[in-house]
């Protein structure tokens, strides 16, 4: 039997009638509110949309990357909808024409769920956006997340160095967490202090403590991180930095011997660089506590069963500036009932590892061109992110389009 999925209001619910007047028609929507979450969560959705327009709403959720409709509120129910909403979210159920987040937790078996509430006034109502996060114990190691053997292998000896900053990027949705919390795990011993503090706490770790902001604290982020340094933890995970402060404080832990493992939004691991020199941090400090960046991708596993090779002609190659061997192949979707013909099957995540050499934190010190930094990393080994992907693409782990669109 599934399990039974409950609720915490942040807030008492209204006496039934004070709303409507009809309290028969409220309870109605209550229950048809809470039974589109319930099944949203029943279905491992990321997202609820009610999108408002002159019908009423129409209700879709996110399965995977893709909106799926799953139905529709008529237009006289759309207030009690989010008034039903904004007291699970504890919000100010008075106001219809400002923007209004809010936040309440739900629980289904050993599941612990976060879901965060967003309304928008629009044209035609306010539009609801409900973010599920499952809270779920970290338990994915490095070696399951696809990364190539030999980067593995670099990787897993600048964790074994035990200390300094660990910076993974990439844009939002590209897997991040789930590579830092499997880093986490690598290193984490049971008699060492791990902390950690993310606006979302998507995995917990037995031992490790952490903490997410409040928005109603007086508390800035960066003062947030600030503190967490000061209980000096062997292991601290940052969730994004996104300033000069919280990147500073950030930085400012990881040069003093221990392990910072942080998450930031970047196009490469060259320009996660730049892009923390831009905020205002010194070339020094940086090249002083740098110890591996990672950017990562992810894009859609093709379906093992159907996929169609078809060969990387001359014009491809051309295309990609690339030489292959002779016979190489790619692949594309078709579909079969393994894959409900959808020709995917979950995800394959892309990697490229930065790790700086003595040379490359001397031009990052002297502040030489990006583009001159990256030229020394190829120089060095470094595999991109293309590479990475074209290689995936080859071995038909995903489309050759998709690898391009996602970089
Ligand atoms: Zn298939």
């Amino acid at each position: 039997m599934a399990d039974k999925i409950t609720f915490e209001p942040q807030k008492k619910p209204m006496e039934p009638g004070s709303m409507l007047k009809n309290a028969a028609e409220e309870k109605n929507v209550i229950q048809e509110v809470d039974k589109i979450i319930a099944d949203a969560i029943e279905s491992n959705s990321t997202e609820v949309h009610f999108e408002p327009g002159p019908e009423g709403y129409l209700i879709r959720r996110r399965e995977g990357t893709a909106l799926h409709e799953v139905g529709k509120v008529e237009d006289k129910l759309k207030g009690n909808v989010a008034n039903r909403l904004k007291v699970l979210g504890g919000m100010d159920i008075t106001k219809n024409k400002i923007p209004q987040s809010g936040f309440f937790k739900s629980q289904k078996g050993e599941k612990k769920l976060e879901l965060y509430v967003h309304l928008l006034p629009t044209l035609f109502g306010e539009a609801i956006i409900i973010k599920i996060s499952y809270k779920q114990s970290a338990t994915m190691r490095l070696s399951q997340l696809g990364i190539m053997q030999s980067v593995l292998v670099e990787y897993t000896k600048a964790l074994a160095k035990g200390s300094g900053l660990y910076l993974v990027t990439g844009p939002p949705g590209s897997g991040k967490r789930t590579t830092l919390y499997a880093s986490i795990l690598e290193v984490y011993k049971p008699n060492q202090l791990a902390m950690g503090y993310d606006p979302v706490v998507k995995y917990e770790i037995p031992g490790m403590v952490q903490g997410k902001p409040d928005e109603k604290s007086e508390f800035t982020f960066a003062e947030a991180i600030s503190s967490l340094m000061k209980q000096e933890p062997d292991i601290a995970y940052i969730g994004d930095i996104t300033n000069e402060s919280e990147a500073r404080v950030t930085i400012q832990g990881a040069f003093a011997k221990r392990v910072v493992l942080a998450r930031m939004t970047a196009n490469d691991t060259v320009n996660a660089i730049q892009n923390l020199v831009d905020m205002g941090i010194q070339p020094f400090l940086l090249a002083a506590s740098l110890t591996a960046i990672i950017n990562q991708r992810l894009v859609r596993s093709l379906c093992a069963s159907c996929r169609e090779a078809y060969p990387a002609t001359e014009s491809i190659q051309r295309e990609l500036g690339l030489r292959l061997p002779e016979n190489s192949r790619f692949y594309k979707a078709k579909g079969c009932p393994q894959c409900q013909n959808t020709g995917y099957s979950g995800v394959v995540a892309l990697f490229e590892l930065y790790k700086p050499s003595e040379e490359l934190n001397k031009m990052v010190v002297a502040k030489e061109s990006i583009q001159a930094v990256r030229t020394q990393a190829y120089k060095e080994g470094l595999f991109s992110l293309k590479k990475d992907g074209i290689q995936k693409a080859l071995a038909g782990m995903a489309t050759l389009e998709d690898v391009l669109n996602s970089l």
